[in-house]
């Protein structure tokens, strides 16, 4: 018996609540971590209210995790305990398909576990995420966090920080580059700090013009009123790369319209409601691409975290006890969040 306690959804219409319920004892190859801070993503949002359709209740969300290491299993080589570690979307893959062997655990279409809202190889319930105050984990799925960095401004490294990592990379974001950031939540202020940490120019695209002075402040060079034709014609053909982080249903011409030949719209938002359907002609014309970006592998998600203990990189955030999570999803889909939340799990009892 491994008693602990979360934040659990019971519904797609009620609070959240605190829910007592029991962790799996650490195997061999597994590590306790009491958890110290969880961020707060638009997906567990979508899933708490079930946008997905693909929600099991009770749901724990949180997969932006940070803390101690408590008890590790015996086998475990690279951990011990009071370690600052950290956790991200997944728990867990089939560690043998090709995806895995890439070190692309995030696409593994055989045994890819997330850390919340799937079904437990362990347990044979549903994972809980790290709205907790402790979780296990196979040790493979455990990064390391820079000690240097403020335990707060990590946590949301491990999702918002690592699904604009990825992409900006994969697609050779770098110095010379013209770089679009669709949103400024909580991924869309991670694309910021990246690309202008890899060298880029980088034009933010808002739909809230009070979000200007932020925007050039988290790194933008200029700043584009999205909801404005006029301001958007002015870049019109002229991007390298467009990471769209928006949370919405939206019109995806106006951007790929600004997107030089042979360039990419990559999208990481993932509304619950398809985009409207995209002409295919600003496509056709300039061979334009739209592409998509889940998360990121584990390795890389540790060279993540390495680069900004480098770089001095940590989210922007709001701290909150895990009491005030309601209202501050209710603030989210007001896309007021500067830039992310954060729960203090020592609220928790
Ligand atoms: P967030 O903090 O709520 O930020 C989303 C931003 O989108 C808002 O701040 C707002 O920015 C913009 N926005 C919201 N509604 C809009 C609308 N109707 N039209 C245009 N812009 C709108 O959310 P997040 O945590 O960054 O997550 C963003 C999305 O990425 C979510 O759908 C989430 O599930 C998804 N996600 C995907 C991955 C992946 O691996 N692909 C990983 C994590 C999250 P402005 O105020 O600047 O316009
Ligand atoms: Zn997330």
């Amino acid at each position: 018996m491994n008693k602990t306690i979360g934040y659990a959804a019971q519904s797609a219409t009620t609070p959240l609540e605190s829910f007592p319920f029991e962790r799996r004892e650490p195997g061999s190859s597994d590590v306790e971590i009491d958890i110290q801070y969880c961020g707060v993503c638009h997906s567990d949002l979508h899933t708490v209210r079930n946008e997905w359709m693909n929600t099991v209740y009770p749901v724990i969300p949180g997969h932006e995790i940070v803390g101690r290491v408590g008890r590790v299993g015996n086998g475990v080589t690279r951990f011990t305990t009071g370690d600052l570690v950290g956790v991200g979307c997944m728990v867990d893959s089939c560690g043998t398909c090709p995806d895995c062997l890439e070190g692309l655990e995030q696409y593994c279409q055989r045994g890819l576990t997330l850390t919340y809202n799937s079904p437990d190889t362990h347990t044979g319930t549903m994972t809980y995420g790290g709205y907790s105050k402790r979780i296990v984990v196979d040790e493979r799925f455990v990064l390391r966090v820079p000690g240097t960095l403020s335990l707060t401004g990590v946590a949301p490294l491990l999702c918002a920080g690592i699904t604009t990592y990825s992409p900006l990379r994969h697609w050779g974001v770098d110095s010379g580059k013209k770089v679009g950031i669709v949103g400024l939540g909580g991924l869309g202020h991670m694309g910021l700090k990246f690309a202008r940490a890899f060298g880029a120019h980088v034009v933010l695209f808002t739909t809230s013009p009070g979000k200007t002075a932020d925007a050039r402040r988290l790194g933008a060079d200029d700043v584009v009123i999205s909801t404005n034709p006029d301001e958007m014609k002015r870049h019109a053909g002229s991007f390298n790369f467009i990471l769209d982080t928006v949370a919405a249903p939206h019109d995806l011409d106006a951007l790929t319209a600004l997107l030089e030949r042979d360039a990419t719209l990559c999208l990481v938002g993932a509304p619950a409601q398809p985009h409207p359907s995209p002409t295919v002609f600003n496509l056709i014309f300039r061979r334009r691409q739209i592409a998509g970006s889940l998360i990121g592998g584990i390795r890389e998600t540790q060279e993540m975290l390495d680069f900004c203990g480098e770089h001095g990189i940590t989210s922007d955030v709001e701290v909150i006890p895990m009491q005030d999570i309601d209202s501050a999803y209710e603030r989210m889909l007001k896309s007021d969040v500067k830039y992310r939340f954060v729960i203090d799990l020592a609220s928790l009892r």
